[in-house]
């Protein structure tokens, strides 16, 4: 049965909840909105396999590549490219995947703001995941729905944080799924700040500003420029504004 006192031993990937045949373990927040696995010990079969697919196991297999290659790469559409956060990678490899019928699993939101992996099979749906989300998202049962398309033979695209692809190949691996179609994207990383934080910081700028968010621009290029680490915020009157309040959130 999975156990960790060291909170640094989870990113709360969901591959031991996906894995678990008994439905035994759910993801729950901490008190920062970090969600880490709660085992329900009545349903548990001490099977192991929670333990097993968890990619921060010594055993875990990093990579499988002998050689590294490096390319450097951005889009070809400087409009593709002002509104991504970096250079628009992803669009073209989600882009190329659409066109071949796949799918492409990305971060977009639910509730006010909540970042939440989902699945497009449109451009139209692929184009909420552009942009970088500076909160952990909720993986949900989106490894479950990939095992599934890939098991139908369809072309995957996931991209997620380093750690969340890790769980999920070691997910798919641990149920021998033909991973022939699947592609991962893993963002360069620092970490992912926490979803309760930033759903107080909202809640500030909604009081201070005395309106509402209605869509949010994470180092929004065109309002606050290509190198500052500034968010923007579209209110519920239709001002846009770049943050005056952005250290609070997070410092570059
Ligand atoms: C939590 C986080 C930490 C980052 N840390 C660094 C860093 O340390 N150094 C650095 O140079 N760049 C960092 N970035 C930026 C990131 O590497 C770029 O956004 C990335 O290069 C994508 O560039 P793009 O222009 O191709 O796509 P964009 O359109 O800008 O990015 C969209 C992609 O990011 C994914 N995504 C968005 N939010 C999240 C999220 N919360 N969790 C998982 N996936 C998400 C979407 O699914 C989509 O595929 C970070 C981004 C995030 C979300």
């Amino acid at each position: 049965m999975l156990t960790f006192t060291d909170k640094s031993q989870c990113c709360g990937c969901t591959a031991c909840a996906s894995i678990c045949p008994k439905q035994a373990i759910t993801m729950k927040p901490d008190g920062l909105g970090f969600l880490y696995p709660v085992i329900n010990r009545s349903k548990c079969i001490e099977c192991g396999l929670c333990e097993d697919v968890c990619a921060f196991n010594s055993h875990y297999e990093k990579s499988d590549f002998s050689v590294s290659e490096v390319y450097a790469v951005r889009h070809k559409n400087i409009s593709e490219i002002e509104t991504s956060r970096s250079g628009a990678v992803f669009i073209a490899l989600s882009d190329w995947i659409l066109e071949k019928g796949g799918i492409v699993y990305g971060v977009g939101y639910t509730d006010h703001f909540r970042a939440i992996h989902k699945r497009a099979t449109t451009k139209q749906q692929r184009d909420e995941f552009k942009g970088s989300k500076y909160v952990q998202s909720d993986l949900n049962t989106v490894f479950v729905q990939i095992k599934n398309d890939l098991k139908q033979g369809l072309y995957v695209l996931f991209s997620g944080t380093p750690c969340q692809t890790s769980g999920l190949q070691s997910y798919l691996k641990k149920l021998r799924v033909n991973v022939e179609k699947l592609f991962v994207i893993d963002l360069v990383c620092h970490g992912v700040p926490a979803p309760y934080i930033w759903r107080d910081y909202l809640e500030y700028v909604e009081r201070k500003r005395k309106k509402k968010v209605l869509s949010i621009n994470f180092r929004d290029k065109s309002k606050c420029g290509w190198t500052s680490h500034k968010e923007s915020f579209t209110f519920s009157d239709k001002t846009v504004v770049c943050s005056t309040y952005s250290d609070l959130f997070c410092k570059p």
